[in-house]
């Protein structure tokens, strides 16, 4: 299996990128925008969803129109910085169920500790999107998503905002058919495990906790 990773570099999704990167872009923006970029990559992260045929009328005439056919979606935000993503994704898929993975980083060992898992019971019969908005060393999308495929989950796709190299080799070492959707590939990480240039501790800029 080719471990797969998508950059969207639609124009919109650059410009709003640039903004949450800027030190200057207040926590208010900073919101809006992770959320409005989430959507953009979620239009991406959505597009093999497979589609049916079935019989409309339009006030003009009858036709086959599509419907996305059998397509149960579990979106799972990693605590607490995915939760800037969730409603960006729901926006879209509004039928989604929502999973939480709460992850703490040990500042030592960069290592995820996991602290609480509440996701759908019928898991087994969706495909899961894990949110995690910067795949740093990658240790903590990897605890989530051995999480949702320990609940049973179908097919997995991960949406974060900015990725580093070591972050993207890291979940496709242990998780190779899982497909990488995000808004940047970064230079690599800092002593303390952040991406450069990246844009800072997101879950901070995105609760104004420093
Ligand atoms: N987590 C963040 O919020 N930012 C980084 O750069 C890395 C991990």
């Amino acid at each position: 299996m080719t471990p797969r990773i998508t950059v969207v570099e639609h124009p919109l999704v650059r410009h709003k990128l640039s903004y949450l990167r800027d030190k200057e872009t207040p926590t208010v923006h900073f919101r809006k925008l992770a959320n409005e970029i989430t959507l953009l990559l979620t239009y991406e992260a959505t597009k093999e969803f497979p589609t049916e045929g079935y019989e409309i009328e339009t006030p003009l005439e009858r036709m086959t129109a599509q419907r996305i056919s059998g397509k149960k979606v579990a979106v799972c935000p990693v605590l607490r910085a995915g939760v800037g993503m969730l409603d960006g994704v729901l926006s879209l898929v509004s039928s989604a169920r929502v999973g939480f993975i709460g992850l703490y980083r040990d500042e030592d060992t960069l290592e995820a500790v996991q602290y609480y898992v509440k996701l759908p019971v019928d898991l087994h019969e969706r495909d899961a999107i894990v949110l995690d908005p910067m795949l740093a060393t990658g240790h903590s999308s990897v605890a989530a998503i051995n999480a949702v495929k320990e609940a049973g989950a179908q097919a997995v796709t991960l949406v974060c905002i900015v990725a580093a190299p070591p972050g993207v080799e890291e979940v496709h070492e242990h998780h190779p058919d899982v497909h990488i959707v995000c808004a940047a590939v970064d230079r690599g990480l800092n002593e303390h495990g952040y991406i450069v240039p990246g844009l800072g501790d997101a879950g901070d800029r995105l609760y104004g906790t420093k």
